[in-house]
């Protein structure tokens, strides 16, 4: 088993939020690891539990160059004394930068491919050739999503729940995985993702294909990307500076940093009635900061 820490629920004060008469809160997920952090020690933990029932001592995902995921895979395979191979999209740039440099030093073997190859990654003679070069693996998709990573999600969502009660759960979006655990497992609050991605449009349905009924309490924002995945403007760096020095709680420039720039436009738009409690989810990331600097 991973190591997990528990994480506080913290009140953010702030003006805006005041004057609209809302309570905001933060949980604080980032911190339950110190390097599997957020929302991908629990996408992990199910899947390492069924690498070790399953005998195997090798764990292969998938990822860009600056991908968590990666990063929190090369971590807990480390931890847990099993190999892991990362395939890694676009040719090898030396030197590495930090996020593939770190996976390699948890001894991940990482392996480049073009782009057009990762492309087609899911195709079953890709596949094949990746079993004859490594021999037996355990494969995590791109992101991480799956069957077990949902189960995983929706067991943080029930410990979630019993926390407090809020009216409004947000978090940023990548694969989806971990809005649709989150919305099977806890029923009460509107869920709203932000997409951290441009023409996140899809999202809706990469949601609802993990869904286990029919809710409707939830909704993507898709007006939050800052131009893509990955991609950052001044004002989305200047609003994460900002936000640290007034609360002391750093987020990323690819996924919670726009949740939270996206929060406050919706609370100034008055989206969210006066009286409403509204849960931000901190799903980790911090290692992509080093981008900012
Ligand atoms: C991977 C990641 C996400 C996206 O999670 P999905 O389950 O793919 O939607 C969100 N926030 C952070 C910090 C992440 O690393």
């Amino acid at each position: 088993m991973l190591r997990y820490q528990e994480t506080p629920i913290i009140r953010i004060e702030s003006r805006i939020s005041e004057q609209a008469g809302l309570s905001l809160f933060i949980k604080r997920e980032d911190q339950n690891h110190p390097l599997v952090s957020g929302n991908k020690w629990w996408k992990l933990k199910y899947n390492l539990e069924e690498v070790v029932r399953l005998g195997s001592d090798t764990l292969l995902t998938f990822g860009g160059a600056y991908s968590n995921h990666l990063y929190a895979t090369a971590a807990a395979a480390h931890e847990l004394g099993l190999k892991s191979i990362g395939i890694v999209r676009g040719e090898e740039i030396l030197p590495l930068n930090p996020t593939l440099e770190f996976a390699q030093s948890m001894g991940m073997r990482l392996h480049f491919v073009s782009r057009e190859v990762y492309r087609d990654k899911s195709n079953p003679s890709f596949i094949d050739s990746l079993y004859r070069q490594f021999g037996d693996f355990y494969m995590l998709p791109e992101g991480g999503t799956n069957a077990l990573a949902i189960r995983g999600v929706e067991e943080f969502g029930k410990q979630l729940m019993q926390e407090d009660d809020f009216d409004y759960v947000c978090l940023p979006v990548g694969t989806g995985g971990t809005m649709a655990g989150l919305i099977n497992a806890i029923s009460g609050p509107r869920f709203i993702g932000f997409s951290s991605l441009k023409g996140g449009g899809f999202l809706k349905d990469e949601v609802s294909k993990w869904l286990t009924s029919g809710h409707n309490n939830w909704q993507i924002e898709t007006n939050f990307h800052f131009g893509g995945y990955g991609k950052t403007t001044d004002s989305l760096i200047n609003f994460i500076g900002q936000f640290e020095s007034d609360n002391g709680i750093p987020l990323d420039p690819v996924y919670t940093g726009k949740m939270m720039f996206g929060i406050f436009e919706m609370i100034k738009a008055k989206v969210f009635p006066a009286g409403s409690k509204i849960l931000a989810l901190h799903t980790g990331g911090l290692q992509a900061r080093v981008r900012m600097a």
